[in-house]
């Protein structure tokens, strides 16, 4: 099967501007990489886009050939969907131009951009909009999914922030879609991922930040998880939105700030980001200082820029991933009570558990105001379980479910798909809550067959 849909694969090469990859050709085996090493999947051709007719060209094409579609934006997403087997993937590495217009604080960005293609292009002009915190993430997918970072308290959610959208339909139409043009497809894109058809620019709003912002990271003794954990909560109810403090309970990576005899030893670690003076911070986190008593601190102006990227060494592709997350209102004392529990057994170096922070202007927006509808959040947890070798899998998946388990009754209802596995399929619906009816009949109107599937899939 494999070998007869790639040779029809080479039909496709005259048609395109871009490139086709088929098994075999050099490069083929480097695009199939994607961030997670557990997912190997082989697409029987790799459609290397150069624009949006190209995109057009590869749906026709895989229609007209019976392949199942993938679209890749960076790569990032945990489930692999990025890939398929057999089929055809359109892949956007060779779209990644960002054009920023400072005047009108806007950012066009094609869909091949990862976070740090966007920073660097709207740094240059000390503006920004907020996206996550590793800089290798892809825009494309984190966009369509929500996107949230340390600027999102301030500024919302990635999806709050964009304009509008081109895209190539399953019919092959290029559209746009904003508050005005397709009002009803620009809702549903807003987190309903890569359901409704291709992306192939984003359009976001930009506001002043940095160059320089203050950030870092303070790290306590896992012994004192508890009393900080519970100042966090107290101190976060009335910090200014203009300061994000995240948690992160780990075994503490080798540091230079931390004494030896810590590294590879549970932490509590609070990552800080504050936009705006150094002075204002300094008075502001005074309070965190106090938590306990901390192993060291890194902390200070450095530029915005830098910190998108400070957590990328920590998560750099190659190694196995399994995640599970939730939202929650509030951390309620049985939720801080199994994160404890779970941050005490952590079955690799590198797993993690981490709440980020997002109560704040997302808050402000209606539940219904777009698919992505979880405006009551105000902590995302995600349970990262990453290790290196197979034979851990079972150990390491078995602590990431077991902990969902245990602090799943303090949790919201809903779930961000962003971090959603592939065996989560069962939980789509209740990922989208009140929102999913609406989606299910655009998804009727603009994919009826259902051809968009791999993705966190909304059945028509
Ligand atoms: C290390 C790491 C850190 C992360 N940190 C954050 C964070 O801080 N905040 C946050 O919100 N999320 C975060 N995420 C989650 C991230 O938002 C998702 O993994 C997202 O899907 C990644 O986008 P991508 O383009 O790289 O992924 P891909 O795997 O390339 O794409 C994911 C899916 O998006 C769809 N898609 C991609 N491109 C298009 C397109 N052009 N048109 C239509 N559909 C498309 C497809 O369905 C595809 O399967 C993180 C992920 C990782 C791995």
């Amino acid at each position: 099967m494999a070998t007869q849909s790639s040779k029809v694969g080479k039909e496709l090469r005259g048609m395109i501007k871009g490139s086709v990859l088929i098994p075999d050709d050099p490069g083929y085996e480097e695009a199939r990489q994607i961030w997670n090493a557990m997912i190997d999947r082989r697409p029987a051709m790799i459609v290397q886009c150069a624009n949006a007719d190209d995109v057009s060209a590869a749906i026709a094409f895989a229609r007209r050939n019976k392949l199942e579609i993938s679209i890749r934006g960076a790569g990032h997403n945990i489930a692999g969907n990025a890939l398929c087997n057999d089929g055809l993937t359109i892949d956007f590495s060779n779209m990644k131009n960002v054009r920023v217009d400072a005047g009108k604080r806007r950012a066009y960005v094609e869909p091949g951009a990862t976070l740090a293609n966007l920073d660097e292009a709207t740094q240059a002009h000390g503006l920004a909009t907020p996206v996550g915190i590793n800089s290798t993430t892809g825009i494309a997918g984190l966009t369509l999914g929500g996107g949230f970072g340390w600027l999102t308290r301030k500024h919302g959610m990635t999806i709050d922030n964009l304009v509008s959208v081109d895209m190539v339909t399953a019919d092959g139409r290029k559209i746009r879609a904003s508050e005005t043009d397709n009002p009803d497809l620009f809702w549903a894109i807003r987190g309903g991922g890569g359901n409704f058809g291709v992306v192939t620019q984003f359009e976001f709003q930009l506001f002043p930040v940095g160059p320089e912002i203050f950030a870092g990271l303070i790290v306590f003794p896992f012994s004192q998880a508890k009393q900080i954990l519970n100042k966090y909560r107290q101190f976060v109810n009335s910090a200014p939105e203009e300061l994000n403090v995240w948690v992160v309970l780990r075994k503490a990576p080798p540091l230079p700030f931390l004494p030896e005899k810590i590294h590879g030893k549970e932490v509590v670690v609070l990552p800080i980001f504050y936009a705006g003076a150094a002075a204002d911070a300094e008075k502001l986190i005074a309070p965190l200082r106090a938590f306990g008593d901390a192993h060291g601190e890194h902390l200070g102006a450095q530029p915005y820029v830098a910190w998108q990227k400070a957590f990328d060494p920590l998560l750099t592709p190659g190694a196995r991933n399994y995640w599970k997350s939730h939202n929650f209102t509030e951390l309620a004392d049985g939720a801080v009570d199994s994160i404890i529990e779970f941050a005490g057994k952590l079955p690799s170096p590198q797993c993690e558990i981490f709440i980020g922070l997002i109560a704040g202007a997302p808050n402000r927006i209606a539940s219904d105001a777009m698919a992505y509808g979880h405006r009551d959040a105000k902590f995302v947890l995600n349970v990262h379980g990453r290790w290196d070798e197979a034979k851990d899998d079972a150990r390491c998946m078995g602590w990431a479910r077991d902990f969902f388990k245990a602090s799943a009754p303090y949790a919201s209802a809903g779930a961000y798909v962003n971090f959603m596995t592939a065996e989560e399929g069962d939980r789509v619906a209740a990922a989208y809550g009140a929102n999913y009816d609406r989606l299910v009949q655009i998804k009727k109107h603009y994919d009826p067959d259902n051809i968009f599937h791999l993705n966190q899939n909304i059945k028509p």
